[in-house]
């Protein structure tokens, strides 16, 4: 009995000095050490063994199994090592390899143009409010005091959806949508995208993005319409600029003046930019209507306003001194990579 016991222990050793890999390891650990195992079956045959020799075979037995067990450990956790040095040498790192570019993105140029509007009226204390593109024409028209027969309705201007739903044609229709919810004092802008069905060319798109302004309060006069706008005009083109207020018509508001500034290229003295004539267009105001105030349900006796919008592209381009729109929408990142 001990010599088979020695027997089994030989043989196994020298198996686990054969084996090549830890799959073949752990068939052998089961041959020898398993329940079916070697070893363990010897333990199982002890009954047919006198009972005075039975406790020092068990021991020889148990003995030779942790003998085996330790061997086993042992060989198993140098394949792992040797595995982990094989992982390690496969994930060398050339660190004499030149590096990869990291590309970084920066904002469109449209986009500055709107964070900067933006950030101007919101010192002086105005909020942003938004509205659908696809609008109901009563608030893009009817609301805003356009009578029936304005050509802005016809359908060779605008971009109609059903009947009585189009793509917005001015970002105005906000104005109307906000006064209905809010009571005054309201003090907004509304950027957005806005849409007419012109021909694609430099300085015209059938899409397009302006800002809208419009402050109601009591006793708001055309002097706080030309504060506003002219502290704007100086903030985004310098505080030399001059600003020239038009006699104008816009259906919701009255009086109405178109604004010009002083071109920023010649400083007035006349270039190509400006036609030589030395001022600029640059944004539409006037003093809300009564109409409108009356269209949504605000007493025109009590509350007086003002409101202007300007076009982002016309900023934009007037700023960088960009000479064709359609730079701005053609994604050429060797025209945005100057922004
Ligand atoms: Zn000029």
């Amino acid at each position: 009995m001990e010599d088979q016991i020695r027997g089994i222990e030989r043989a196994a050793l020298s198996e686990i000095e054969s084996c090549t890999d830890k799959k073949m390891l752990e068939t052998l650990r089961i041959k020898y050490l398993g329940k079916k195992g070697k070893l363990t079956s010897l333990l199982r045959g002890m009954g047919a063994l006198p009972p005075a020799d039975r406790p020092r075979i068990g021991n020889l037995v148990n003995q030779a199994k942790t003998r085996l067990q330790a061997r086993f450990t042992e060989a198993l956790e140098q394949y792992e090592e040797a595995e982990r040095q094989r992982a390690i040498a496969n994930e060398y790192t050339d660190i004499t390899l030149p590096g990869r570019r990291f590309w970084l993105g920066r904002k469109h140029p449209l986009q500055q143009t709107f964070d900067e509007i933006r950030e101007i009226f919101f010192g002086m204390g105005f909020s942003v409010a938004e509205g659908p593109d696809v609008e109901l024409e009563a608030y893009n028209f009817d609301k805003l005091n356009f009578p029936p027969e304005h050509p802005a309705r016809d359908m060779q201007d605008t971009f109609y959806v059903q009947d009585d739903v189009i793509l917005r044609t001015h970002t105005s229709p906000v104005q109307a949508r906000v006064m209905e919810k809010q009571h005054p004092p309201v003090r907004i802008i509304v950027p957005g995208r806005v849409y007419r069905t012109d021909e694609v060319d430099p300085s015209h798109s059938p899409v397009f993005h302006q800002v809208e302004g419009l402050y109601v309060d009591r006793r708001v006069t055309m002097g706080d319409l030309k504060g506003v706008l002219t502290e704007f005009i100086h903030q985004m083109f310098g505080p030399t600029t001059q600003l020239r207020f038009r006699p104008s018509f816009f259906p919701f508001t009255e009086p109405s003046a178109e604004v010009d500034m002083t071109c920023i290229f010649c400083q007035g003295s006349g270039c190509n930019v400006c036609k030589q004539k030395g001022w600029l267009e640059i944004l539409g105001s006037g003093m809300v209507d009564p109409n409108v105030f009356a269209a949504v349900g605000y007493n025109p006796e009590e509350w007086t306003g003002f409101a202007f919008g300007m076009g982002v592209e016309r900023i934009a381009m007037l700023k960088y001194n960009i000479n064709d729109m359609r730079l701005l929408y053609t994604n050429d990142l060797r025209f945005l990579e100057q922004f």
